[in-house]
């Protein structure tokens, strides 16, 4: 690894940092913690300062050593065991799950049922509470008929490989139509091949490099059944589909299937900005409906052309009747990373709050993202504010304004 400069660029942009004041939770002290020899994967203090951190990059857009913060945090994670830091039963239970991503669409018809009854006995900074809240709100149900979605628009040019993720497929299956719907409007079908895995980002986040190997393999050999470009609609997939590479660095085989699945993958922002004409007022009013957009830290920090931002203004700003809203200090985090905000929710909570009362000022209709986590935590943020703003995947904004 590149050594530290000691700089301290990575305290001033960490949001972790931002709320605790210690420095362990820095880049900077994380590193520092690193090179002492009798301490990695020792103990539990150091366990808890490396299960802090959001994974979002921040530190590594700002660092002069281009030092890659959050591979050192995940290679430091792997060290641990499966359950580690401040509520590691929970993180373990959740990506246990999402290794069996059938399980959650049962979950979420529970969770809708049972949230306020079960919610009662949980303590208030439970990240099962926040988990089982967010299923509370009301959500479109699928429609029955998909295909006659899909075969709504203008005869199809192509039939796409969709890569929905966990959350667009099991809990929130209004995303995927939705995508399927903005897709149809431009000629294209979608299809979303059976078997298909998570993703695997949670069980590497969690320092489970083996466990995302399975998932990539899974995902890899189904989508080797298809040719053509594989369409994403979730941000955090996105990002992590493009690092299967890494995952394969001594194995020659997988490293080269996944390159070849890397190079058809195409997220859904950057198709639409590709495809998507300029769109005609529909307001008859000529009010203009306020839409936030929130950066996915993935594509605000990204490496590798990963770093996607113009590309949703671009095509939200297609639409005469959307008018965009930007923070004047710039996007920010929303605290949710992946299971962070399970492990750490009293952090995740202040510096989702902290963002949600800047964004709220600014009087929005509508918050929009295309990850789907960043979605939940808006979801839990809008609730909590009881303001009446409506939270939308970006295909579902769309096809809400497409008459
Ligand atoms: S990845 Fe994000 S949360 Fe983690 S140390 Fe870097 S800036 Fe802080
Ligand atoms: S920005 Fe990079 S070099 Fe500077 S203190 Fe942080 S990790 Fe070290």
């Amino acid at each position: 690894m590149t050594s530290c400069a000691k700089c301290g660029a990575c305290s001033v942009v960490c949001p972790v940092y931002r709320i605790t004041g210690q420095e362990a939770h820095t880049a900077r002290g994380k590193i520092h913690l690193t090179q002492i020899p009798e301490l990695p994967g020792k103990g539990v203090a150091f366990e808890d300062i490396f299960s802090k951190c959001l994974l979002c990059g921040a530190c590594s857009a700002v660092c002069p050593r281009g030092i890659d913060v959050c591979r050192e945090v995940v290679q430091a994670r792997s060290a641990f065991p499966a359950v580690y830091g401040a509520h590691g039963y929970k993180k373990y239970l959740a990506r246990k799950a999402l290794a069996h991503p059938e399980l959650l669409a049962p979950l979420r018809v529970l969770g809708r049922a049972g949230a306020d009854f079960v919610s009662r006995y949980l303590p208030e900074e439970s990240g099962l509470r926040l988990r089982l809240a967010l299923f509370k709100q009301e959500v479109e149900e699928a429609p029955a008929q998909q295909d006659a979605v899909v075969s709504a628009g203008p005869p199809q040019k192509e039939m796409l490989t969709f890569f929905p993720g966990c959350t667009g497929r099991y809990l929130f299956p209004e995303i995927v139509t939705s995508c399927q719907f903005v897709a149809a409007s431009l000629g294209h079908a979608l299809h979303v091949p059976d078997g298909l895995s998570c993703c695997g980002l949670a069980a590497l986040s969690a320092g489970d490099k083996r466990e995302a190997q399975n998932c990539a393999r899974k995902n890899i050999t189904i989508l080797e059944q298809s040719s053509g470009p594989v369409l994403i609609s979730c941000a955090s997939c996105y990002a992590h589909l493009r690092r299967y590479r890494e995952l394969f660095e001594d194995d020659s085989v997988w490293r080269i299937r996944a390159e070849t699945l890397v190079a058809r993958l195409v997220e859904l922002s950057c198709f639409l900005d590709r495809h998507l004409p300029q769109g005609r007022a529909n307001q008859e009013s000529g009010k203009k409906l306020r839409v936030y957009y929130h950066d996915p830290c993935h594509f605000r920090y990204g490496l590798e052309g990963m770093k996607i931002v113009t590309e949703p203004r671009k095509v939200l700003g297609r639409n005469p009747d959307l008018e965009l809203l930007e923070l004047p200090g710039g996007p920010e985090c929303c605290g949710q990373g992946g299971l962070f905000h399970i492990g750490a929710p009293e952090i995740s909570l202040l510096i989702r709050d902290a963002l949600a009362a800047k964004v709220l000022a600014l009087a929005p209709d509508v918050i929009t993202s295309t990850c789907s986590g960043c979605l939940m935590q808006w979801r839990l943020a809008i609730e909590a504010s009881g303001m009446p703003v409506k939270v939308l995947h970006l295909a579902e904004l769309l096809r809400a304004v497409t008459k």
